[in-house]
């Protein structure tokens, strides 16, 4: 762990070379902050990767009022980095006190912490990069004739000169940890490191589309993204115009905060949190608090272990922000946590709804995506209910015509717990989610021996008629979604006996694969798998859930291990991993022609679902056809 440097030489720092650059009389901007100060800040380091040092020069630049930063690395990360900008630059005295750790033009007093509004505060980033590294800081204040250039290593001054050059400020990081090899082994890829840069410059681009900001790799440009009116010409510039279409303005504020920025509906989500960027008063941070409010917003329009897209822009007063509870202050705590939870629910809710209306009652669902087309099931023709007395459309579950009745949309479900985070668990997710969208839904139909018409095109969709139109559901993804729903209920409350193997299947696996099977035996084992331990990297399977049609000598649980190794490190929760990998392998597939009773147990089995309408990876499962829209496409309005 990088703690605690020695300050840099301290004779070099406090008799700066007294040139013509002095120009000024001005006292400088920048203070050793008091000890009582310091003792109040989470010091530590700061520096763990390359990404960091491009984080904290680029806030520096931000935070100097810089028009235009550009970044470019040569090499790799870490060989070779260069922040430059056009910002207020520092007279020499000023460059030579950057140095000095605790020295900050952004603080004075303690109270001043309460009200940060500039990225930085610590006065540490620049002596702890200078500590680790080959460091050059050249800068210039407007106020000035000519800049300094100070040449640093490992936190000792090698140089120091005055320098042409336009007004701003350029730091160049070579060779970084040179001097702390320990620190080196903890560096991904040159790649992973050049993607992380990435990610900082382009985080910084979106919540500041008024700065020029550049990248260059070995001189090949890699951003280049002048300034633009707004987060969506912004969006668009980074994330390419098809994307930024798909996307709806988030916009809403109450007496405390203010909530803006762009989300997707629930097709654009990811394994990852790539596509979620957060930023509270301009400061990009992570805090776990907003990913799951907008997780929960999203509710289970969307799969455990994908993430939806989303940027995020929080405005609130700094008062009800720490921002100084972490060294790289990206981790951030909210004083009102509840408020700033309940603000995001809602403002990312109200979004996608709007997603909904835009996408309008046309003849696709999108699965989830927001208010679903008025009436998609309100008008089944085939009754899907057992209350005869009911007549369709005239039935509680056959009113709200969709998925969440928009009352419920508008109703964020309040943080549970004493840590805020409102993530009471899968169980407690699944019961809110029966108790949200179950009512919504017609109940089951079934009348023994009586099979509705339904038709299967190409072995792979069913065309399902209903009054308003016409249902088509892919098969493999509506099975999946039946089996993902029961394989849970199997692993948490019904546990299922397997059928026995007339030879038990001995397999042999990687060592990896045994740690994942080991790992998820006992959800294994309630859904009917008798799977044993019978070496180091063998194992016997005794029983099989009846489920499973296609056992193919075992393949099948070496497929379904892969699947699970893949969900796993995409972060699913470990229940939600093997249902999802025991439902994409037992399903039906595509091509596999189904007979009328098979194809109404699908159905029904279906629509009796907790989220009927997208497959465990979020993929749609029904279209609806609306005679609206075969009238007008037959020209008939
Ligand atoms: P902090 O940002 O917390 O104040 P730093 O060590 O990052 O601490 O920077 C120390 C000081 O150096 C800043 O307070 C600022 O006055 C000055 N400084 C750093 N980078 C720049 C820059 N790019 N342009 C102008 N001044 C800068
Ligand atoms: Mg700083």
């Amino acid at each position: 762990m990088l703690r605690r440097h020695p300050v840099l030489d301290p004779g070099a720092i406090s008799q700066p070379l007294m040139t013509e650059t002095q120009s000024t009389t001005e006292p400088p901007r920048i203070r050793i902050l008091p000890p009582e100060v310091v003792a109040m800040i989470a010091a530590g380091e700061v520096i763990e990767r390359p990404a960091s040092v491009a984080k904290e020069l680029i806030e520096n630049s931000i935070d100097a009022g810089a028009r235009k930063i550009s970044v470019a690395v040569r090499g790799a990360p870490d060989r070779f980095l260069r922040v430059l900008d056009d910002g207020a630059g520092m007279t020499e005295e000023e460059a030579y006190l950057a140095l000095r750790r605790h020295a900050t033009s952004k603080l004075t007093t303690a109270d001043d912490l309460e009200r940060i509004r500039t990225l930085g505060f610590r006065g540490e980033a620049l002596p702890t990069i200078a500590q680790v590294s080959r460091f050059t800081l050249s800068t210039r204040s407007p106020a000035t004739l000519s800049g300094t250039q100070i040449e640093v290593a490992g936190g000792a001054i090698l140089t120091a000169a005055p320098t042409g050059r336009a007004p701003g400020t350029t730091v160049t990081i070579a060779d970084l940890f040179f001097n702390t090899p320990a620190r080196r082994k903890f560096l991904r890829s040159d790649r992973g490191e050049m993607r992380a840069v990435t990610r900082v410059v382009q985080s910084y681009a979106l919540v500041l589309p008024g700065i020029h900001f550049l990248l260059s790799f070995d001189d090949d440009e890699v951003l280049n993204l002048p300034p633009v009116e707004g987060l969506a010409a912004r969006a668009a510039a980074i994330y390419g115009a098809d994307l930024a279409r798909a996307l709806v303005p988030v916009s809403y504020a109450n007496e405390m905060l203010e909530v803006n920025g762009l989300v997707g509906g629930p097709d654009l989500n990811r394994g990852n949190r790539d596509f979620q960027t957060f930023f509270v008063n301009g400061r990009w941070v992570q805090n776990p608090l907003l990913g799951s409010a907008v997780r929960t917003a999203y509710r289970n329009r969307m799969p455990a272990g994908r993430y939806p897209f989303a940027i995020i822009e929080i405005a609130l007063d700094p008062r009800f922000v720490d921002v100084n509870v972490h060294p790289t202050k990206r981790e951030i705590k909210f004083s009102r946590e509840h408020e700033v939870y309940g603000a995001l629910v809602r403002a990312v809710e109200a979004a996608i709804r709007e997603l909904g209306v835009r996408l309008g009652p046309a003849a696709f669902v999108v699965p989830g995506g927001g208010r679903p087309p008025a009436g998609l099931l309100s008008g089944l023709q085939y009754s899907f209910t057992r209350d005869v007395a009911a007549p369709p459309g005239a039935g509680e579950p056959l009113a709200h015509g969709g998925l969440v009745r928009d009352a419920e949309i508008g109703t964020p479900v309040p943080p549970a717990g004493e840590s805020g985070l409102p993530d009471a668990g899968p169980a407690a997710r699944a019961a809110a989610a029966g108790a949200m969208i179950g009512a919504a839904w017609p109940s089951v139909p079934t009348v023994p021996g009586e099979l509705v018409p339904l038709w299967q095109l190409h072995n792979t969709y069913i065309l399902c008629p209903v009054k308003g139109g016409m249902l088509i559901v892919d098969q493999h993804v509506a099975h999946e979604r039946v089996l993902y729903e029961q394989a849970l209920a199997e692993m948490r409350a019904n546990p299922m006996a397997g059928q026995a193997l007339l030879f038990p299947e001995v397999l042999d696996l990687a060592p990896t694969d045994i740690d994942l099977l080991v790992e998820a035996e006992p959800c294994l084992e309630r859904l009917g798998f008798d799977v044993r331990l019978v070496g180091p990297r063998s194992i016997a399977v005794h029983a099989v859930p009846p489920q499973v049609k296609r056992w193919e000598r075992g393949r099948f649980l070496l497929d379904l291990v892969e699947t699970l190794g893949r969900e796993r490190r995409a972060g699913a929760g470990l229940e939600e991993a093997v249902a999802a990998s025991y439902a994409c392998h037992t399903a039906v597939r595509k091509g596999d022609p189904l007979g009328l009773a098979e194809m109404n147990q699908l159905v029904e089995d279906l629509f009796a679902c907790e989220v009927p309408l997208a497959c465990p990876h979020g993929r749609p499962i029904v279209v609806k056809l609306s005679l609206d829209d075969l009238d007008r496409r037959f020209g008939r309005t």
